[in-house]
């Protein structure tokens, strides 16, 4: 039987970037000890508060169907999560909440594109975010943000890729902190960005998955500039600042107009997410500031240990890690592509690292490195990696 377009073209007849990964998984399954940094999966387990909290309200009865758009505690509480951080005016109606940061993101380009519209997204990008657009069936169109900029867009990069796509532009995609190249945007950059999505009348989406995770400068959502929080989509997740990527809870805060039809997509997609899952999540932010703040700490600590290694030496660059759970390294010094230098660590080391290629052209010669074991493991990691970028960049010569 035919499958439809809609799924095949997916990831457009490419690879879909994890082909390192799964070899890597290969790899340990046949006992093969690898050092596995390659995705964002913490290292410590959901706490036990939230699980003791996941099980009352299992045992307590909640495992019937849910409200679709979120429980009102857990609505309210989003809502005044973000209203405290943005400053923004934010009630449960701007709150839909969703099966995790990734539903999100297919959702809110639903509510945002036609079929067939074009939908931008900033390279290098999420692995998914591609894939994402075109399962919502939009034309996914990518905007270079360069190593010399800081990977950070610029706005006549953007008004280009809106001039060339050829027809309707309807949404602009961008993540800070961002996975993978650790940029924060500032308030300037992200003034000129929403300048152009004012001018242009595009949706602005805001993937802020990491936005418990800034190491350098604070985070600022687009939702909170003067005029903008009228086309802005913040895309949430409880996974990375709560240490619950398995739970599968999100959030869409826009305008209430956008909830509303929002919902009606949920009653005819998910029908909801398990009211168990929600009251956990609803504890989980309930633990509070101090809480996430103990989350983040192992990635903090992490990122210091990656600046110090990579410092001390001189053929591999980071880029300034700003945020996020990961060190982009830029291994241009060994005249390696990413896929060919994260094959050879993958081969001679047994460490497993993303190719920047797999995050789209702009992180090319560069590879990922979750922060995601435990420090003195990492360290050791971290120090053959460069151990082996410092051997093929001599053998390569001046
Ligand atoms: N956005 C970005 C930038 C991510 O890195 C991830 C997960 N790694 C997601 C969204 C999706 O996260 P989740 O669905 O677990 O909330």
């Amino acid at each position: 039987m035919e499958l439809s377009h809609r799924i095949t073209r997916i990831n457009d007849g490419g690879s879909d970037g994890w082909d390192l990964f799964r070899k890597a998984r290969r790899m340990i399954a046949s006992g093969v000890p690898v050092v596995e940094l390659t995705i964002g999966e913490h290292d410590i387990r959901t706490d036990p508060r939230i699980l003791d909290a996941m099980d009352r309200a299992a045992r307590g009865g909640h495992t019937g169907y849910a409200a679709v758009a979120g429980t009102d505690a857990l609505r309210a509480e989003i809502a005044r999560r973000v209203a405290a951080q943005s400053g923004v005016a934010t009630t449960p109606e701007n709150v839909l909440v969703v099966s995790g940061g990734q539903a999100g993101l297919f959702m809110a380009h639903m509510a945002a594109c036609e079929r067939g519209d074009a939908a931008l997204y900033i390279d290098p990008y999420y692995a998914t975010y591609p894939g994402t657009l075109r399962a919502a069936g939009a034309r996914a169109i990518a905007v270079a943000a360069r190593p010399e900029h800081g990977f950070v867009p610029q706005a006549g990069d953007i008004e280009a890729a809106i001039d060339a796509a050829g027809g309707p532009v309807r949404s602009l995609l961008i993540n800070s902190p961002n996975n993978p190249t650790g940029a924060v945007y500032d308030r300037a950059a992200l003034e000129r960005i929403g300048a152009v999505c004012e001018r242009r009348d595009l949706w602005l989406i805001s993937d802020e998955v990491y936005e418990g995770q800034v190491w350098e400068g604070a985070h600022l959502s687009p939702r909170a500039l003067p005029g903008l929080a009228k086309r802005v989509l913040v895309v949430g997740s409880m996974s990375k600042g709560h240490a619950m990527t398995g739970s599968r809870v999100g959030w869409i805060v826009g305008p209430a107009e956008a909830i509303v039809a929002l919902e009606d997509l949920a009653t005819n997609m998910t029908y909801g997410l398990p009211g168990f899952i929600q009251d956990a999540a609803l504890h989980a932010l309930r633990l509070g500031p101090v809480f996430e703040a103990e989350i983040a700490a192992p990635f903090r600590r992490r990122r210091e240990i990656a600046r110090r290694l990579v410092a001390a030496q001189e053929v591999v660059r980071a880029v300034p890690m700003q945020g996020a759970m990961y060190a982009l390294l830029d291994i241009r010094a060994t005249g390696l592509s990413g896929e060919a230098f994260a094959e050879a660590l993958l081969e001679r080391e047994r460490i497993a690292v993303m190719p920047g290629e797999s995050f789209g052209q702009a992180a090319r010669g560069h590879v990922r490195v979750a922060l995601t074991v435990e420090d003195a493991r990492l360290e050791a990691a971290l120090a053959r990696l460069l151990a082996l970028a410092g051997e093929l960049a001599e053998k390569r010569g001046p």
